[in-house]
């Protein structure tokens, strides 16, 4: 059996080395390492990929975020409603703007944002919604975009874990993952789904306007050289990355094809146990065209693959990866409206019920492009003994 890696970067590579060393070598031996035509290219490429007007690309997720924000024109004092159990970096921009962050419990079976603490949670000061794609899976977006049109609030897709996914309304349309919103954004993080050999990050929309305000905003609020009319960042995906990703690109669906027979073959062996819970999935029945990146036409792409433990022994479990060098991850183990960040007077516990049960059970398993059956069969023995 191969060596069990949580992401398996070098062995991915080593498929597409030749191409992506040459492009590396292109651009080095071009020198137009900032701006260069990779990063406009990629652009395009990403834009007839995800069937979006604009990509904007930027240095990394978390930029991604903030900028998304910033271009929407929130101001101080706005609540934004996200979800309790994310990673920290959607709640974390939301903070670092002066907005303010209003955390909400998650649905048990997806783990994404609950639409009906969403509703619970909606002020006259409410102003958008950040739905995170949690672990690969499209949160239920024909019911927030409903909400965000009834009560006029923006929607801002936090994309970094669902770059790939197809989401299917109930009317049998379809639409990329973070194209959805007024704005999304993505991060390119190595392991992330779509991963460069650095950082890097993306904002997508379908508003020309928002797009113009935020192309600014990226490059020192300039939309003339020289001439600073809003207060902006830096945030510039370089071009080396932007290589790697044009590279990767032309690849995605076959990634994502591949995580998703991983999860098939991790919950056929799992799901017997009456103390897991494996990971739901969707079959959209009313699709009659099958999508082309997996035979059930579901919306996960599984950047993780995580678990529930029932039976309290998630914690065994954990001791038992340890002893065998088993790699593994615990996301997230603190519910964010714990920490201490982002801790608020407000927050009740007893709304947040589905997250502080998550901390105690998640748990997520390798998951990547090149696993292999032998090393899914041998990681779910090794679960089975502890947990059945
Ligand atoms: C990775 C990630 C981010 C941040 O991306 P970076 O590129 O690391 O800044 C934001 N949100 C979520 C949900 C993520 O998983």
């Amino acid at each position: 059996m191969k060596k069990l890696q949580m992401v398996d970067l070098k062995g991915q590579y080593e498929k597409i080395k030749g191409q992506v060393d040459q492009s590396i070598m292109d651009v080095v031996n071009s020198t137009a390492y900032i701006n260069g035509p990779e990063v406009h290219g990629f652009q395009k490429d990403l834009e007839e990929y995800l069937e979006v007007k604009h990509v904007i690309p930027c240095a990394n997720g978390t930029d991604a975020l903030q900028i998304a924000m910033m271009g929407l024109g929130l101001q101080p004092g706005d609540e934004v409603i996200t979800a309790d159990f994310t990673f920290a970096a959607t709640v974390e921009v939301i903070a670092l703007l002066n907005l303010t962050p209003v955390l909400v419990d998650v649905d048990p079976k997806t783990y994404n944002i609950d639409v009906d603490a969403i509703e619970k949670a909606i002020t006259p000061k409410t102003k958008a919604i950040v739905p995170v794609h949690l672990f690969g899976q499209v949160a239920n977006m024909d019911a927030i975009m409903d909400l965000a049109k009834q009560h006029n609030l923006f929607v801002i897709e936090d994309n970094a874990q669902a770059i790939g996914a197809d989401y299917t309304f109930k009317n049998g349309k379809k639409q990329k993952a973070g194209t959805i919103g007024d704005v999304g954004a993505t991060s390119f993080f190595p392991s992330k789904n779509l991963g460069c050999y650095g950082d890097g990050g993306a904002i997508f929309t379908n508003n020309d306007d928002l797009a113009h305000t935020i192309r600014g905003i990226v490059n020192h609020g300039m939309y003339e050289r020289y001439h600073h009319d809003v207060v902006g960042v830096n945030s510039r995906l370089d071009s080396i990355q932007a290589a790697v990703l044009r590279a990767k690109l032309p690849n995605l669906d076959m990634y994502n094809a591949a995580r998703q027979h991983a999860a098939r073959k991790y919950s056929e062996a799992l799901s017997k146990s009456e103390n897991i819970i494996t990971p739901t999935t969707f079959t959209h029945k009313k699709c009659d065209v099958k999508c082309s990146i997996c035979d059930t036409c579901d919306c996960h792409v599984f950047h993780q693959y995580t678990l529930r433990i029932t039976n309290g022994k998630r914690d065994d479990l954990v001791k038992h990866f340890q002893e065998k060098g088993i790699p593994h991850g615990v996301y997230y183990p603190i519910p964010l409206h714990l920490q201490k960040a982002y801790a608020d007077k407000r927050y009740n516990e007893a709304n947040f019920t589905v997250t502080n049960q998550l901390v105690k059970e998640v748990i997520s398993l390798p998951m990547h492009t090149e696993l292999e059956e032998d090393q899914i069969e041998y990681i779910t023995t090794e679960i089975l003994k502890i947990v059945d």
